[in-house]
């Protein structure tokens, strides 16, 4: 429970709910919470079955709302606690079931015989007793509440059956109707397991080293972060954490979806749920196990899933005015035909039935959740956080994929190659002051500088009043001395650049085909830093695949001199090349090429980029795991820095929006048959159920493909 830190009143309660399985539940539950004094509101997700409740502290608590929903027929606890309460086991639920198969068989074969008609009665009455009683109970709450659900009119469809001495088909749709609702939980029961496997990729406990130097097995959730976790080879890492000492290669593919294991060493961050190589590693925890980079990546994925995608809200839109408009057909055609036309009574009731069995949307409105459900775990497990189903199916609509450069379609491991000095400065000094300022700043190219200073064994001077300037450089006082650090931009800009320097510039990045040149400037240019940078070997391969996939414009949108971009962009075969870019012109950029092409993905940093991800129909978020807010700001993330995930959850996402559409084409297809057979009487009842029961496995069914992707 979590309360409001201001009033401590105001709070909010996540329950589990067992048996909302459809929307008409949730109705339910709305219906009856309603009257509720304290509740303020409630967020119900059917296929996790989960319902959000805030409401007043002080006039309500958890156990109310726990037996309110308890009189709907449904089971409500806390979620993290044990559920409360008897309910059926799932083993004595499938006893039931076969308990009324049995006396379906027993009711057919006294009937195929002639046997006494009481027996065959008496059989048939025994396997709509047993295969009715969980959800007879739970149509009497529904029916209570003046709610329509399936229940309900399996209900009158069987009352109706027995009614017209129709027994043995009574006893069939039961039976039918309950081993259907058997299997579909079991269904759902994988969709949603298909999340809770990735919780079940940490170890509950670890071996950590105290003080003393004593080892000692403890609870994960014990651990605090700073403490030391002994990993041996094989075993899986239990937090995440930075390695203290000790070399090994770590298999990631369960937080990144990698194929190769990484080599980790001293310094290097590992994570929860990654499964040690031969090494052994001494771990120092840097996060506590509910804020562990996997744990995140659950969080995400389940409040996802939690939100509704276009098509989902499409088909609960239809579903609202097609069983009403079913049911009035029903209740006319039972009336109308025998009263008007003087046809038979029995006759016609029974297509009244029939049509009752129909008019439960559930197929239908089940199906598009768990296809995005499905397609959502499946890109999970391969280190691709699609964080909704809405942007899973703008993703499938994409024609057109931006990239950034530095750290995206380039591997963001920069070295210094050259120094040429300007002005008669000499190259130590030169180097002395861009690291001093660089040793403040995030860049890519910052760290590069740092590194060869700490390579010549250049000591840093301090500095004061840093400023980052996006897009152009850095600049601080060194020494008391303002020194600018940057691109060739920026030092027009700044009215310091001589046309010696832009010559020099200009032959050094062409002579060098992709180097980075910076600048670096004191009161003038004292000299050209040259850094290079290697495109990722994935990424001719990355582009190529995004044009099979059919887009039709690949564009490089970087803030680096042009020449240096270009090589790049020739180098990896992209369409367009766009440089000299501050953030906010690739923003420009972005909303440009959306004009021209239609919807567009912008792949970059998260960081650097936030502006561009954002402006873009779906931002891609590239090498996240362990970057909070690059995880935050996407709308996908890649774990990994793996370009060919890209093309994936293109295709991906795609697969899921044929996935859904089929779905909704056939579940539709075959009501609409069924409509019409049972207007024409062709339709039996129990013919009805499994069609219905079977549309909502096949599409089911369909859906959980997805897993497999
Ligand atoms: P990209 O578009 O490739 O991600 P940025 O927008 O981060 O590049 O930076 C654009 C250019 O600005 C770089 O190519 C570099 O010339 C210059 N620049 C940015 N930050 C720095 C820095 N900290 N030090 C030196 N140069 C920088
Ligand atoms: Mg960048």
């Amino acid at each position: 429970m979590a309360t409001c830190q201001v009033c401590e009143v105001h709070a909010e309660s996540v329950f589990k709910i067992e048996g909302m399985d459809c929307h008409e539940e949730v109705a339910i539950l709305e219906k009856r919470l309603k009257k509720i004094t304290g509740l303020e509101a409630l967020h119900a997700d059917v296929l996790s079955q989960r319902l959000t409740i805030q409401y007043d502290a002080a006039k309500l608590n958890t156990s109310t709302i726990a037996e309110a929903v308890a009189q709907t027929g449904m089971r409500a606890w806390l979620e993290h606690e044990q559920p409360t309460g008897v309910a059926p086991s799932a083993a004595t639920r499938r006893l039931y079931v076969a308990l009324a198969g049995v006396f379906v068989a027993i009711g057919m074969v006294l009937e195929y015989f002639g046997l006494d008609r009481r027996l065959v009665v008496a059989a048939y009455a025994a396997a709509i007793a047993s295969g009715g009683i969980y959800s007879g109970r739970r149509a009497l709450h529904a029916a209570r509440s003046l709610a329509l659900d399936i229940n309900v009119l399996m209900l009158v469809a069987v009352a109706g059956a027995m009614v017209l001495g129709e027994w043995g088909e009574g006893a069939t749709v039961v039976f039918l109707f309950a081993l259907a609702q058997l299997l579909e939980a079991r269904a759902m029961e994988r969709a949603r397991g298909a999340i809770r496997a990735l919780m079940d990729l940490t170890p509950a406990e670890a071996l950590i080293r105290d003080a003393s130097g004593a080892f000692r097995r403890v609870p994960v959730d014990a651990i605090a972060v700073g403490d030391l976790v002994v990993v041996k080879p094989g075993e899986k890492i239990p937090l995440d954490g930075m390695v203290a000492a000790g070399e090994s290669h770590v298999n990631q593919a369960p937080v990144t979806g990698e194929s190769l294991p990484a080599e980790k060493g001293i310094g290097d961050e590992v994570f929860a749920g990654t499964i040690n190589g031969r090494g052994a590693l001494d771990v120092r925890v840097t996060r506590r196990r509910g804020d562990s980079t996997l744990a995140r990546i659950i969080d995400m994925v389940e409040r996802a899933q939690a939100q509704r995608a276009p098509s989902q809200t499409f088909v609960e839109r239809f579903a609202r005015i097609y069983t009403p408009v079913v049911l009035l057909l029903a209740l006319a055609i039972g009336i109308l035909p025998p009263l008007l036309l003087g046809a038979s009574w029995s006759d016609w009731i029974y297509r009244a039935l029939v049509l009752l069995v129909i008019s439960c949307p559930c197929a239908l409105v089940i199906s598009t959740p768990v296809s995005v459900v499905s397609a959502l775990a499946a890109a999970a497990r391969k280190g691709v956080l699609i964080k909704g189903g809405a942007h899973l199916e703008r993703l499938a609509g994409v024609r057109c994929v931006a990239f950034d450069k530095t750290g995206t379609l380039t591997k963001g491991d920069l070295r210094v190659v050259a120094v040429t000095p300007l002005n008669g400065a000499v190259p130590e000094r030169i180097l002395q002051l861009a690291a001093s300022l660089e040793a403040r700043s995030e860049h890519p190219i910052g760290t590069a500088i740092v590194a060869r200073a700490r390579e010549q064994a250049i000591a840093l001077s301090s500095v004061e009043q840093f400023q980052s300037l996006p897009g152009l450089g850095a600049e601080a006082l060194v020494d008391g001395r303002r020194v600018v650090i940057g691109n060739h931009r920026l030092f027009e800009e700044r009215g310091v650049c001589s046309r010696e320097v832009h010559a020099l510039i200009e032959a050094a990045t062409l002579a060098a085909g992709g180097q980075t040149m910076v600048i670096v400037g004191a009161e003038e240019p004292i000299g050209i830093i040259g850094v290079s940078d290697r495109p990722r070997e994935s990424a001719r391969e990355a582009v190529r695949m995004l044009r099979e996939h059919g887009i039709a414009h690949v564009a490089l949108l970087t803030g680096d001199h042009a020449s240096a971009a270009q090589a790049l962009g020739d180098a990896v075969g992209v369409d367009e090349v766009r440089a000299g870019l501050l953030p906010e012109d690739k923003v420009r950029g972005v909303e440009e090429l959306r004009g021209r092409f239609g919807a567009l993905a912008m792949v970059g940093d998260g960081i650097n980029d936030a502006p561009a991800l954002a402006a873009a129909d779906v931002g891609i978020a590239m090498g996240v795991a362990g970057s909070d807010a690059a995880l935050e700001t996407a709308d996908v993330a890649l774990m990994a820095d793996e370009l060919l995930k890209i093309p994936y959850a293109l295709r991906l996402s795609r697969a899921t929006l044929r996935n859904v559409r089929a779905n909704i084409v056939f579940s539709l297809g075959l009501k609409a048959a069924f409509l019409v057979m049972a207007v024409m009487g062709v339709a039996t009842l129990w013919m009805a159920v499994v069609a219905d029961m079977g549309a909502t496995m096949i599409v089911m069914a369909n859906a959980l493909r997805l897993l497999r992707e």
